[in-house]
C-alpha cells in the first residue's frame, strides 16, 4: 500500500454549500484521501512520501465539465466570428487528422490544464462522426499524463440545422459542390452509433481508473428522439453519464421548436430521459419552466461563459438556475471559441457577468458558488458525486496544492475569494491526480511540455494545408456573416 502524506498544510475543507480552511495533515493511501487530521498529527511509516504543506494552501482540483481538445491548435486563431463561422473553421482546422496530431493536441490541452488546476475534464470529442480508433490517442494521452478525464463520444443522426451554411450563404452550385466533397456534419445510422459507443465503452471506460467513455450527443437538436433514448439507455446499461451541447444559441431553440413543438428540457422530459445523468453544456436559452425541469431532475447544466460571450450566443441565466437548486458546473468550451482552458478565468466569469448585466442582486453569485461550480458541480457532471470534488476522507486524491507566498495569495484573507477573483494558475506548485504526482514545480512527470510545444507549432503547418476545400467554404461564411454584421 503507498502511502502520501501532506504534512502541516492549510486544507481547504467543504463546510455544508461552502468551504472552511484548517491547518492539517492529509494522507493518501492508494489513491484516496484516507484521512484528513489535526496538523502534525498523522503518524508516517518509512517509505512513505511527506509532501511538506507549510506555506501551502492544499484545495481540491478543478474540473473542466466541458472541453474540445480538438481545437487547441486554434487559439488565437479567429476573434469576433459568428457560430456557424467559427464551427465551420474548426471543422477547416480539424477534418482528417492523423493518429499523431490527435494525440499532440490532447496532450496540450491537458498540459494547460493541469498547470492551472485542473484534475478532471470532459472533453467533447470528436466533432466528425466519431470511429473508435479516433478515441485512441486521446484516451491514451490524458492516460499518459495522469488526467482524470470523460470522453464525451459525439454523436449525431440529424443534419446540422443550425450551422447551415446555405442560410447564410445560399445554395449556389460552388457551396453545394463543395459541401458534396466534404460534409463533416454527415448523419449517422443510430445502430452504427450504438455499436460504436459499446466498442469505446469495452475498450477504454476505466482505463487505468482516469478514464470513462460517455454518449454525447452533439447537440441534443441534432439527434432523433431514437439517438438521444438510446444514449440514455447505454449509459443506465453501463452506469454513466450523457453529455450534449444543448440550447446554446437562439437558432437550436428554434430547431427544437420545429422538430418536437417545445424546447428541448421539456422534449426530453415527455421522452422520460431527462435525469442527473445528463450534463448540458451551454443552457443558455432555456425559459422558467425548463429551469424548473433541470432542478427537478438534477441535470446538470454546464456554464461556459467566456465562450458564450466571446462569440456571442448569449447569457445564460446561471443566478436563476443555482436559486432553483440547478446544480451547475463550469466549463471552458474549446480553445477555439475561449482562447484558453483557464477555469479560473471561468469562476471569475460567473461571478462577474451577472454584476455586469446589473440584475437581481440577490442572486448574484458568489466566490464560493463560483467554486463550488468548478469543483463538486463538476463531478456531478462526471457522475463522480462523492468520488471526487471535495478534499474529505473517502474521495479520490484530486488535490491541488497552491503556494501561499505568491502576490495573489499573501496575504490569505479568503480562499474562496482569493482563488475566483485572484489567481490565474500562477500559484499552483503541486497537483496530485488519484495519489498520484502528475506535475510539480513546473514538471510534469509524463515528460517535456515542451517538446509537445514544439510538436504542435509543426504540425499546425501541416493542418493549415490540408481542408482547402472547408477553408474555402470558412471565407465565404466569415465574409458573408461580416457583411451582415456591419
Ligand atoms: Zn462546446
Amino acid at each position: 500500500m503507498t502511502k502520501t502524506i501532506i504534512r502541516e498544510c492549510l486544507a481547504l475543507l467543504p463546510e455544508g454549500d461552502g468551504f472552511k480552511t484548517a491547518e492539517a495533515d492529509i494522507v493518501i493511501e492508494d489513491g484516496v484521501i484516507a484521512a484528513i487530521e489535526d496538523a502534525g498529527k498523522a503518524k508516517a511509516g518509512s517509505g512513505d512520501r511527506i509532501i511538506a504543506g507549510a506555506e501551502r494552501l492544499v484545495a481540491p482540483g478543478l474540473i473542466n465539465a466541458h472541453s474540445h481538445c480538438l481545437s487547441t491548435f486554434s487559439s488565437g486563431a479567429g476573434d469576433r466570428l459568428g457560430h456557424v463561422s467559427l464551427i465551420w473553421k474548426n471543422q477547416a482546422d480539424i477534418y482528417n487528422r492523423p493518429q499523431d496530431e490527435l494525440y499532440v493536441s490532447a496532450l496540450l490541452n491537458g498540459i494547460e490544464m493541469i498547470a492551472s488546476g485542473v484534475t478532471a475534464v470532459i472533453d467533447h470529442y470528436p466533432e466528425q462522426n466519431c470511429r473508435t480508433e479516433m478515441v485512441d490517442p486521446v484516451a491514451r494521452a490524458y492516460a499518459d499524463l495522469g488526467l482524470r478525464a470523460t470522453l464525451g463520444l459525439r454523436i449525431w443522426d440529424r443534419t446540422y440545422d443550425d450551422l447551415d451554411p446555405t442560410q447564410i450563404i445560399g445554395d449556389d452550385d460552388e457551396l453545394l459542390e463543395a459541401l458534396a466533397r466534404d460534409n463533416p456534419f454527415r448523419p449517422a445510422p443510430v445502430d452504427e452509433i450504438a455499436a460504436m459507443c459499446e466498442e469505446t465503452i469495452a475498450k477504454w471506460h476505466g482505463h487505468r481508473g482516469l478514464i470513462s467513455i460517455f454518449p454525447a450527443p452533439s447537440n441534443a437538436t441534432r439527434c432523433t428522439d431514437d439517438l438521444l433514448v438510446m444514449s440514455h439507455d447505454i449509459a443506465e446499461k453501463h452506469d454513466l453519464g450523457v453529455h450534449t451541447h444543448l440550447q446554446e444559441t437562439k437558432i437550436q431553440r428554434q430547431v427544437s421548436m420545429k422538430y418536437n413543438g417545445k424546447p428541448i428540457v421539456s422534449h426530453m422530459e415527455d421522452l422520460g430521459i431527462l435525469s442527473r445523468r445528463w450534463s448540458m453544456a451551454h443552457t443558455v436559452w432555456v425559459d422558467d419552466d425548463e429551469i424548473g425541469l433541470l432542478a427537478d431532475r438534477q441535470a446538470v447544466p454546464v456554464h461556459n461563459p467566456e465562450s458564450n460571450a466571446k462569440i456571442h450566443v448569449g447569457t445564460s441565466p446561471v443566478p436563476k438556475m443555482l436559486e432553483a437548486g440547478v446544480p451547475v458546473a463550469l466549463g471552458a468550451d474549446g480553445s477555439s471559441t475561449n482562447g484558453n482552458q483557464n477555469l479560473f478565468d471561468a469562476m471569475t466569469m460567473a461571478v462577474l457577468v451577472p454584476r455586469i448585466l446589473g440584475t437581481d442582486k440577490a442572486g448574484w453569485p458568489a466566490a464560493p458558488e463560483a467554486l463550488t461550480m468548478a469543483t463538486r458541480n463538476g463531478a456531478k457532471a462526471m457522475l463522480k458525486d462523492g468520488e471526487i470534488g471535495a478534499l474529505a476522507p473517502g474521495t479520490r486524491a484530486d488535490i491541488v496544492l497552491y503556494d501561499l507566498t505568491t502576490p495573489v495569495l499573501a496575504p490569505l484573507n479568503d480562499a474562496a475569494q482569493q482563488l475566483v477573483f485572484s489567481e490565474r494558475g500562477q500559484s499552483v506548485r503541486t497537483v496530485i491526480i488519484d495519489g498520484r504526482v502528475v506535475f510539480e514545480d513546473g514538471i510534469y512527470a509524463f515528460g517535456d511540455a515542451a517538446e509537445v510545444g514544439r510538436q504542435a507549432i509543426e504540425m499546425r503547418e501541416k493542418q493549415l494545408g490540408r481542408n482547402e476545400n472547408l477553408y474555402r467554404i470558412t471565407r465565404r461564411l466569415i465574409a458573408a456573416q461580416t457583411e451582415k454584421m456591419t
